[in-house]
């Protein structure tokens, strides 16, 4: 979704990027989205406005290693 564009669940192009500071503001939250949050490892949500599905993304390279690091 974040590559392509597009919504895997409904092909809908109709996709909006939600910051980590903003985040919070959708319901949606899985486990490993909160055990990164705590670590203060900023995600970003990849949202679909037809259907609703959800993606979560670590985007910076140095916070990848971060997690691996704390979880690897
Ligand atoms: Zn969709």
């Amino acid at each position: 979704m974040k590559n392509t564009g597009c919504c895997p669940k409904c092909n809908s192009r109709n996709i909006v990027r939600v910051s980590d500071n903003a985040h919070r503001y959708l319901a949606h939250s899985i486990a490993i989205t909160k055990v990164v949050t705590v670590e203060r490892v900023p995600v970003a949500r990849y949202a679909c406005c037809d259907c609703g599905y959800v993606e979560s993304w670590v985007e910076k390279r140095h916070e990848l290693d971060e997690m691996k690091k704390a979880f690897g």
